[in-house]
């Protein structure tokens, strides 16, 4: 037997299986059907007694005889099948409403079965429906296979005889006739984490022969499955690292160091120094840099992209920042004209609210190099915007620019220039190793010294009164206020309407004109938003209530209090970035959570883990153990949904080996020449990796 060969001539599938399973499972070859894992095992050794069954939903594997099989004709092609059965403790009654004509040529009294399936008391009697069942081998020797493989199966799949047990039977025979598997690991890898042969692997994947050999044959596969991801990405990484060349930054100069020395606010943390230097060596490498940046909310990314861009004027190049909103624009050049103060550089901002004389004007100093840094929204890839020398591009808030977008900053420079994307998305470290793999990645994992966690509270509509009670101190105390309402995308509406309620509640607490209220929605125009934020902005109203279109990054020191409406309809990343719009100032600041009485299970672990918790890191790991990688933004289309053992949160360790172990091999070897069958892979799934490709 060979892998290729078709499953149909496998001993127990035959024409009529081959096709359903060719249908449900997309399972043609033999191969194809090894790669169908059993998605658990029953431990054979752990047999019970009718006497010890309980109505828990968990299975029990029984062994004993059965006497009394009655059949009864429910319809006109219908019947049900009963049995008694026993095991010298008790008696249970065996029921079948279909199969039951395997089920009847298959039963013969008197004979020892194992029979498995989760019993229930019906009518006073254990009773157990469907259950799968097994002659005992006559030698009394069930112990053949240690554990018994259960797989997925679906309605049709059972409705043509192929359920768990018959599946297993299939793959039992196969296993018995194992056709040679080829090794697809370099030995000198296999030896050295002393990985399970790839054939015994799969053996052991559905038969195993002990709990160590199913033990050691998961973590072979899973370290296959995690180094062919590791491999992809890398080579690709690697490939277009050294098709791209790129500017060469070598200098540290002036504007550096004169800011460096003079004109720093404050002392950088030692997660900033970090990143500025791995950014620096990226930029003179000779490749261009495509770097992203992660860091919390407040971990001051904005510093660093100033000090980076400095580093591109000290060798001679323009650099600008650019960011999804006016508003964030706006506040970008507002911190850098501030932070460069009394430094002979010129800033601008270009946004399409410009007058076109205005912005006719800039890019003409721009296009000769008068201007060194420009701050601006996508103006800043229009057309006819054109730089004396681009060096290098920050992106601030990567989520908001496609692909496309960035990709238009291409043509602004004769060579590529250097990429920085900041985001303040977290994403799971274990998940970044395996998603950007293929990219280089920069953390900010350390916030500003001083900075207080944001105190979190879980409240109910029945502490309404307090909860504005305390508002209203902060306000009075001379703070600002936010109140977010959860937008349901199926109604616009309704969502309005919710908002408008909220609005009128807070107002009749809050009443003008002492207490003053913006309000941003989905339904207003660009302006009318950004006039309203900056309402809030300069402290002209203490309230601002909002759908989640309040801006990703907005800065206003002096809000103190997030107030999160419906809590539980939030997703916990989306929690935790409107929580970083507060606590931004040097006050004491505080979320509040409010939700409804009954929370269902998974909620109430969101908002605990809000309430524990103000790490972001901590708190993508947890999103993604309750909400699987699949949920997460973006990743639908990521592949790593195709995972098909290993556990991206879990496994970790494994991640890290794979991911090091291809990372020492491509240093090694770049283009795998020692390494045919790595090599053959890499043609193979080329065509699979387009998609992802930061930039
Ligand atoms: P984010 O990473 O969310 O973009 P920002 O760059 O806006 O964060 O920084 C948040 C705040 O922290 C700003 O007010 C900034 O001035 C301040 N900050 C940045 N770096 C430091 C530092 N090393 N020490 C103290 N405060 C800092
Ligand atoms: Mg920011």
């Amino acid at each position: 037997m060979q892998l290729s060969d078709d499953i149909v001539y496998l001993k127990g599938v035959g024409p009529a299986r081959a096709k359903v399973l060719a249908a449900e499972l997309g399972v043609r070859t033999v191969g194809q059907l090894l790669d169908h894992l059993p998605y658990r095992y029953i431990d054979r050794s752990a047999l019970s007694t009718v006497a010890s069954v309980k109505d828990d939903g968990q299975l029990y594997v029984l062994r004993g005889q059965v006497s009394n099989i009655q059949v009864t004709a429910t319809g006109k092609f219908r019947e049900r099948l009963t049995c008694n059965f026993f095991d010298g403790t008790g008696y249970l009654q065996l029921v079948w409403f279909s199969g039951t004509k395997w089920v009847r040529e298959k039963l013969k009294p008197n004979k020892t079965y194992i029979i498995m399936g989760r019993p229930s008391v019906y009518n006073f009697f254990w009773q157990m429906t469907h259950p799968e069942l097994e002659e005992a081998s006559s030698a009394g020797d069930d112990s053949r296979h240690p554990f018994l493989p259960v797989y997925n199966t679906t309605d049709k799949m059972k409705a043509a005889g192929l359920g768990a047990r018959a599946l297993a039977r299939i793959t039992e025979n196969l296993v018995a006739q194992m056709p040679p598997v080829p090794e697809t690991l370099p030995s000198p890898i296999l030896e050295r984490f002393r990985l399970m042969p790839r054939r015994d692997a799969y053996i052991n994947i559905h038969y195993p022969a002990s709990a160590a050999a199913l033990d050691a044959a998961r973590t072979r596969l899973k370290f296959e499955e995690l180094f062919f991801l590791q491999l992809d990405y890398q080579f690709a990484h690697q490939q277009r690292v050294t098709a791209s060349q790129g500017r060469v930054f070598q200098r540290v100069g002036d504007y550096f160091n004169s800011f460096y020395n003079e004109h720093l606010p404050f002392p950088l943390t030692g997660a900033q120094k970090r990143v500025i230097r791995e950014v620096h060596d990226d930029m003179r490498s000779g490749r261009q840099m495509n770097r992203l940046l992660q860091g919390d909310v407040g971990s001051g990314k904005t510093l660093v992209a100033l000090m980076c861009m400095l580093l591109a004027l000290d060798n001679g190049c323009q650099a600008c920042l650019m960011a999804p909103t006016e508003i964030l624009a706006t506040q970008h050049f507002a911190t850098f004209q501030r932070m460069l103060d009394g430094m002979p550089i010129q800033v601008e901002l270009l946004t399409g609210s410009l007058r076109a004389a205005q912005k006719k004007k800039i890019k003409q100093r721009l296009a000769e190099g008068e201007i060194h840094l420009l701050i601006g929204t996508h103006a800043l890839i229009e057309d006819d915007v054109e730089f004396h020398s681009l060096g290098l591009v920050v992106i601030d808030e990567q989520h908001r620019f496609g692909v496309q977008q960035r990709s238009r900053l291409w043509t602004k420079a004769a060579i590529a220039p250097h990429v920085l994307v900041m985001t303040a998305t977290p994403i799971p470290r274990t998940l970044a190793m395996t998603l950007y793999g293929d990219l280089d990645c920069s953390v900010i994992d350390e916030l500003p010294p001083g900075r207080q966690p944001v105190k979190t509270y879980h409240r109910l509509e029945g502490n309404r009164p307090r909860v504005f009670h305390f508002l209203k101190q902060q306000i009075d105390a001379g703070r600002q206020v936010y109140i977010v309402y959860p937008l349901i995308e199926e109604s616009e509406k309704m969502d309005l309407k919710n908002l408008q309620d909220g609005l009128e509640m807070v107002q009749n607490y809050f009443p003008r004109p002492q207490y003053q209220t913006s309000m941003v929605h989905g339904r207003l125009t660009a302006e009318e938003k950004e006039s309203e934020m900056r309402r809030f902005k300069e402290g002209k109203t203490h309230i601002m209530v909002a759908t989640t279109v309040i801006e990703v990054g907005v800065d206003v020191p002096n809000a103190t209090v997030m107030v999160i409406e419906n809590a539980e309809r939030f997703g916990l990343s989306q929690l935790h970035q409107l929580r970083g719009r507060v606590g931004r100032g040097g006050g004491e600041s505080y979320c509040i959570l409010m939700t409804k009485d009954n929370l269902a299970a998974s909620s109430k672990e969101r908002i605990r883990t809000m309430c524990q918790t103000t790490d972001g890191f901590k708190i993508a790991e947890a999103d993604l153990r309750l909400r699987g990688p699949g949920d997460i933004q973006g990743l639908q289309q990521s592949g790593i949904l195709d995972l098909k053992l290993a556990d991206i949160v879990d496994d970790e360790p494994l991640v890290r080996a794979t991911r090091d172990t291809v990372r020492d091999l491509l240093a090694a070897d770049p283009s795998l020449s020692q390494y045919p069958l790595l090599r053959q892979h890499i043609e193979h799934s080329k065509n699979k990796m387009l998609w992802g490709k930061i930039s």
